[in-house]
C-alpha cells in the first residue's frame, strides 16, 4: 500500500464518518432489504453478473467484486436528521 492509498483510505473514513458521499461510495439508507435473503441491506452495488442489487454484508461479499464508488456500488448509510 502506497502513502497515497493510505491517505485516500483516511480521507474515505473521514467522509464516511460525516455521512458524505462525494466520491460515490455511500448512499442514503431508506431501509432496503437484501435482494438475496431479505435481511437488512447494507449495500446497493453491481453484482458479478452485472445486475444491480441491494445486499447485506454477506451477499455483498459473495456476489460482488467488493468495489465501491460511482458505477460500482454504494454502501448504505443510515439517514441522520
Ligand atoms: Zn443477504
Amino acid at each position: 500500500m502506497t502513502a497515497k492509498d493510505k491517505l485516500d483510505e483516511l480521507q474515505q473514513m473521514m467522509r464516511e464518518e460525516q455521512g458524505l458521499s462525494a466520491d460515490g461510495t455511500t448512499a442514503p439508507d431508506y431501509g432496503y432489504s437484501c435482494d438475496y435473503c431479505k435481511e437488512k441491506a447494507h449495500y446497493d452495488a453491481q453484482t458479478i453478473s452485472g445486475l444491480w442489487a441491494f445486499m447485506c454484508d454477506q451477499h455483498f461479499a459473495e456476489h460482488t467484486h467488493k468495489r465501491l464508488g460511482w458505477g460500482f456500488g454504494q454502501r448504505l448509510v443510515p439517514i441522520t436528521d
